[in-house]
């Protein structure tokens, strides 16, 4: 019998494509927020400071929505038992509602209301005539058959019954949350506490941006992608710069995060036969899972607990560091703030070209997405598509993903794509 690795993938000998001791894309994913925990502490913060930060607690009206019966139109606001049923009628006006200011009077039988859109309607009344559906003459206004009974009003509780929860805790307080609240008169929510995320990159080759490179050194890039990644996601970002690769240094900066964040997140170092001390640290600091996913771009990943925070160790190729994020370091950070809606969204595109694959491994390829001339999605790969290559991540806006079984994709075959917008929030 073939045997059979961790993903269910049948593993090949001596084919790179296929690790026995790999775990699939789903399986890390599963790993990941199943060991980490939801960040329980909150704060109160005024409506506005609470734009997108995530909601500790569930939310119920206080109040109907709208809070009165009120007119949907300008117009008169009448009873239904004056619509003529042929001809017409004519009815007396005894007074005007206005938006804050209600008609403080009685309507009789034959007598109407002035309203307008949003004012409260006269007790003794329950339809409104548009304006342009009466004559007037004086103080009176003439109707004709046709009209509903209860037409153009507005209900109490017709948006929101007072005591029903209209949020769920979980949730990412953006604009129309944060107008739903307003709405209900909430100046302040509770909330869960940022989560404190730190990150170092390690290499004697990596220098700072704005100084001089020397043969075999390149511009530290990842973490600025980093920064990137986490600013949209509301997170106390805290970064320790590059650390030499030096034992002690680094032993210091795994001390350091660890000490004063939640997560921590590293680039490089984690891969096989890799000559620094990141690896080896780890190995002696905190319970740290060193994993081979089968994933393309991005293959090795360290995952655990360095003391207190949770380590995510992505590797060191810069298109790497954005897929192993997105899939992984995103999940567990995700769950941590207590956010419930967690999946990344999935769409089906037609292929411009013919995709070269090899069974084995989950594909993240860069691809633009957009809609051709009929409005069917379509998307086109990005030119180069080694994982060095953070050019290509800039020119797309969406990864393809093959899944692991799959082989070649034939141009114009349909295949899933996975948008970067919204992949943040
Ligand atoms: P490593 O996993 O440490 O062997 O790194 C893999 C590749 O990513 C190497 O070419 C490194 O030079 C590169 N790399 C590692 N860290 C960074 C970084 N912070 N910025 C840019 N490239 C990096
Ligand atoms: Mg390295």
């Amino acid at each position: 019998m073939q045997p059979i690795n961790v993903s269910g993938t049948p593993a090949q000998p001596g084919c790179d494509e296929h690790d026995p001791n790999s775990l699939s894309v789903e399986q890390a994913i599963e790993r990941i927020q199943s060991s980490v925990p939801v960040i329980t502490d909150t704060i109160t913060l005024g409506i506005k400071d609470a734009f997108n930060h995530v909601l500790a607690e569930d939310i119920s009206s206080p109040i109907n929505v709208p809070p009165y019966r009120n007119s949907a139109m300008d117009g008169y606001a009448i009873k239904a038992a004056d619509i003529p049923t042929t001809g017409t009628t004519t009815l007396k006006k005894v007074g005007t509602s206005w938006a804050g200011t209600p008609f403080a009077g009685v309507v009789n039988n034959e007598e109407c209301v002035r309203i307008m859109t949003g004012a409260k309607m006269p007790d003794e009344t329950d339809t409104v005539i548009m304006q342009e559906h009466v004559t007037k003459d004086g103080d009176s206004i003439t109707i004709s058959a046709g009209h509903c009974n209860g037409q153009n009003v507005r209900h109490a509780g017709e948006d929101i019954q007072q005591g029903s929860i209209v949020l769920n805790k979980g949730v990412q307080i953006r604009a129309a949350e944060m107008g739903l609240l307003a709405s209900l008169g909430f100046a302040e929510v509770t909330v869960h506490r940022p989560l404190k995320v730190c990150f170092f990159s390690t290499g004697d080759e990596l220098k700072p941006v704005g100084s001089q490179l020397e043969d075999g050194q390149i511009y530290d890039s990842n973490r600025y992608t980093l920064h990137g990644m986490l600013a949209p996601l509301n997170v106390e970002i805290i970064d320790l710069g590059v650390i030499p690769d030096d034992r002690d240094k680094i032993r210091q900066a795994f001390h350091d995060s660890a000490a004063q964040a939640d997560v921590v997140i590293t680039s490089g170092g984690v891969s096989v036969g890799d000559a620094d001390f990141v690896k080896e640290t780890l190995t002696e600091l905190g319970q740290v899972n060193f994993w081979k996913i089968a994933m393309k771009p991005g293959r090795p990943l360290a995952f655990g607990q360095v003391d207190n925070a949770f380590f995510f160790g992505l590797p060191g190729n810069p298109v790497s560091v954005m897929a192993t994020f997105y899939e992984f370091a995103l999940a567990g950070i995700k769950k941590m703030m207590g956010l419930t809606n967690q999946e990344n969204i999935v769409v089906q595109a037609r292929c411009t070209q013919a995709l070269k694959k090899r069974p084995g491994r989950t594909d993240f390829q860069r691809g633009i997405l957009s809609q051709d001339k009929n409005g069917e999605l379509v998307v086109e790969p990005v030119g180069m598509q080694a994982s060095h290559i953070l050019s290509g991540m800039s020119q797309a806006n969406c990864f393809i993903v093959l899944p692991a079984l799959s082989g070649n994709v034939e141009t114009g075959s349909m295949v899933d794509v996975q948008p970067f917008y919204g992949l943040m929030s």
